[in-house]
């Protein structure tokens, strides 16, 4: 079985706060909070997640 690259919207991104920092969107949290309750990347000031590699892992 292929465990292929996975997204999990379960886990709350890692924005990156030193961006976020001076964000008026976000308040600085780097993420932002959809109608759905889930978190994402604040559009504003985080470079987005499709961006994102999971670089860690293969
Ligand atoms: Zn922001």
């Amino acid at each position: 079985m292929a465990y292929g690259a996975h997204r999990s919207p379960l886990l709350p991104p890692h924005p990156d706060l030193s961006l976020a920092r001076d964000c008026e969107l976000c308040l600085g949290w780097g993420t932002v909070v959809t109608r759905d309750g889930e978190h994402e990347l604040c559009h504003a000031c985080q470079p987005g997640p499709d961006d994102e590699d999971v670089t860690s892992r293969s």
